[in-house]
């Protein structure tokens, strides 16, 4: 992509009325706009690494045999009034015709997909199934000040499972937990499996997966000689200093931490509530236990951007990058094209500043924007073919040919 192509671009400050990093970078280097409070626009780079997340989450699920759809975001009133949220959910938002009827729109989807699946699952045969989907979730969230880890408009994707049973249901369990793992992993994260409470509706502990950073809104407390952690904002009986009761090796810590995803096992409340019935092999007819499992795609970008940055602007890891190669001429335009061509025909993504401005503003772009490489085209390119490659988090460029550097990206 061309920067003298694109509307947006990097501003020299950070809008004032931000208050944590995640916004003041994503808006100064140009990958999103602010429509209202936890309401905002993608822009070009902004939907890039949105895309690129999704696709990390997508391959993942379609590993543990989930199965893509895509349920819509305006809902009837009835089917939250059947399972109570229409009354018990504060943040759901609601809307009246102008024929004076009821609609939400889409917290999450269990009052979608149970009555969905009622009309393909009908026995023990049916299971289990795995139905997720990206997709825009609305909530009337009464604070939004921390850019887009808390928004009014967000993207999640949300995987809910069907199982004949408990122990079924366990195995999967696991199977999504490790896999919610390997997803953040993929993303650079570290992610903590944590306990918390299982909600308005169970006694059943539920499983987040939080990111240690102090732009979260969790108090947690973990354990540094094993991987237990525990959300303490409704546990109120684990203090900090208790020992581990997990491995009873150290104290646990308090931290600051934001909830990347979680899962939960819902027991049969969505599928009573919606009368989803199945047969067993012995013909008896059973409600199936569900699961559901969320990851919160655009809160997940900000929570990168809160973690990989330095005063300059953002780092993005390799997997979420808006592109791998931020090119930059010195006044070498046509050499440049020749190079941005090449890297192109090799599948790298390249984001080429091709504006006509001062070469300390094209650095400057370069850090904010956090591309992991920054690839110099100068005079010395024309008679060597070399270019000064540097890494985003380095100091130190390094000369060499193109192919050596195509060479290096394809072995990373
Ligand atoms: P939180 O505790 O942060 O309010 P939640 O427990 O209500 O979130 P879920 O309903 O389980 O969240 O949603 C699944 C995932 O969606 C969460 O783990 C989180 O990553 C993301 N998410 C939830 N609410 C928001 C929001 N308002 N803005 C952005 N992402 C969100
Ligand atoms: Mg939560």
């Amino acid at each position: 992509m061309k920067m003298s192509k694109m509307s947006v671009k990097p501003e020299k400050q950070a809008p004032k009325d931000a208050e944590t990093i995640n916004h003041k970078l994503l808006v100064q280097a140009g990958f999103v706009r602010q429509l209202m409070a936890g309401v905002y626009t993608y822009l070009p780079f902004g939907l890039r690494v949105l895309r690129k997340i999704e696709k990390i989450v997508r391959e993942e699920m379609d590993a543990i045999g989930g199965e893509e759809v895509l349920m819509p975001m305006l809902h009837p009133a009835e089917i939250w009034k059947k399972s109570g949220g229409w009354d018990n959910i504060g943040v759901l938002f609601k809307l009246k015709s102008r024929t004076d009827r009821d609609y939400a729109l889409g917290q999450s989807q269990e009052e979608v997909v149970t009555p969905l699946m009622r009309e393909f699952v009908k026995s023990y045969r049916d299971l289990p199934r795995m139905p997720y989907h990206i997709q825009w979730k609305f909530r009337d969230e009464l604070r939004s000040r921390s850019g887009i880890l808390r928004g009014r408009e967000f993207l999640m994707k949300d995987m809910y499972s069907f199982h004949l049973d408990q122990a079924d249901f366990d195995k999967f369990y696991e199977i999504a937990k490790k896999a919610y793992l390997k997803v953040f992993a993929r993303m650079g994260l570290e992610a903590k499996v944590t306990e918390a409470s299982g909600g308005a509706f169970t006694e059943k502990v539920s499983y987040e997966f939080e990111v240690l950073t102090e732009a979260g809104e969790v108090n947690i407390l973990y354990c540094d000689s094993c991987e237990f952690c525990v959300n303490v904002d409704d546990f109120s009986t684990i203090k900090q200093g208790d020992k581990c009761s997990k491995c009873g090796e150290s104290t646990l810590k308090p931290s600051v931490a934001a909830e990347v995803g979680n899962v939960f096992d819902l027991g049969q409340k969505y599928s009573k509530a919606f009368d989803l019935k199945v047969a067993t092999n012995t013909g008896e007819q059973v409600y199936p236990i569900m699961g559901c499992y969320g990851i919160g795609i655009s809160r997940t970008m900000g929570v990168i951007v809160e973690k990989f940055h330095d005063d300059k602007g953002i780092i993005w890891p390799l997997g979420v990058a808006p592109f791998d190669v931020h090119l930059i001429d010195i006044q070498q335009n046509e050499k440049a094209q020749e190079i941005y061509e090449v890297l192109k025909a090799k599948g790298i993504e390249v984001l080429w500043d091709d504006r006509d401005i001062n070469v300390g503003g094209k650095f400057t772009s370069a850090d904010l924007i956090g591309c992991p490489w920054r690839v110099v085209v100068s005079e010395r390119s024309l008679a060597t073919n070399e270019i000064e490659v540097k890494a985003r988090q380095s100091d130190e460029p390094k000369m060499m040919s193109v192919e050596q550097f195509v060479k290096n990206l394809q072995s990373v």
